[in-house]
């Protein structure tokens, strides 16, 4: 992580929300005329990848919903957001924040997954220092996998959308939705270039054994997340440094 983002993010609890929101609109301003090019859409970013085996049931497209549940606030809203999306519907993901500003019952994840809606683990104190070290991440990984195992999930967006896809291998997840194709304005402004569902190998990981493992990730693309989904091995590692994303994909019947 940055040295400007960590600073940022000790200094963002004494920070003014109004000041908050001013420095980031001037900031937005400022990169909206950099990145008119690639954003919203950013060419490219639609073509499947080399051996992409279709969606499921020969479906056209899939669309993603989901909803990062950031506060109080937020969680009030959670029951009639669930009914106005089955009106329409819909069905969705609901990310949580296990310790967090609010707390997550048993009773409210049961409201949500007996509709027939996910239920996902949002960052672990969503302070946007999850990923400020190597060191920090390792101390809260146990915490949240405890959390996976505890709420019986399998899906995990940390906040802010930071991410490092080598360091993610220490969940316990099916799926990481912490990247996406392209977005200037995020604080980790890097895309992912592709709005399609990709494979990281862990770090060293035998392609081999990737296969295997991607062969059962593949069948299961039905549940909703946000933005690309990565999935994740927890396999033995080689240096995947150039992303062997889409080549562990097995080919088309
Ligand atoms: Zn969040």
């Amino acid at each position: 992580m940055s040295l400007r983002r960590k600073i940022y993010y000790h200094l963002k609890p004494l920070l003014p929300f109004a000041l908050r929101v001013s420095v980031r609109r001037w900031f937005a301003k400022r990169k909206l005329r950099q990145c008119q090019d690639i954003w919203p859409i950013k060419p490219g970013t639609e073509k499947p990848p080399p051996g992409w085996p279709g969606w499921p049931d020969g479906k056209q497209f899939a669309v993603v919903l989901t909803h990062d549940v950031e506060g109080p606030v937020g969680l009030q809203r959670i029951k009639p957001l669930i009914e106005l999306e089955m009106r329409l519907g819909f069905r969705s993901c609901y990310n949580l924040i296990p310790e967090g500003s609010y707390e997550v019952t048993q009773e409210l994840r049961d409201h949500i997954t007996s509709r027939g809606f996910e239920v996902g683990v949002h960052d672990l104190y969503h302070d946007g220092k999850l990923f400020s070290s190597r060191k920090n991440f390792r101390q809260c990984a146990p915490r949240i996998n405890h959390y996976l195992k505890e709420w019986g999930v399998v899906g995990f967006r940390a906040g802010f959308m930071h991410h490092n896809l080598d360091w993610i291998h220490d969940l316990h997840v099916q799926y990481d939705c912490s990247t996406f194709d392209t977005d200037p304005f995020e604080p980790q402004p890097e895309g992912v270039d592709t709005i399609f569902p990709f494979w990281v190998p862990a770090p060293g990981a035998e392609v081999r054994s990737q296969k295997s493992e991607v062969g059962s990730q593949t069948s299961g693309l039905g549940p909703p997340t946000s933005g690309p989904r990565r999935a994740t091995s927890n396999s033995p590692t080689p240096s995947p440094r150039t992303p062997p994303y889409f080549r562990s994909l097995p080919s088309p019947a």
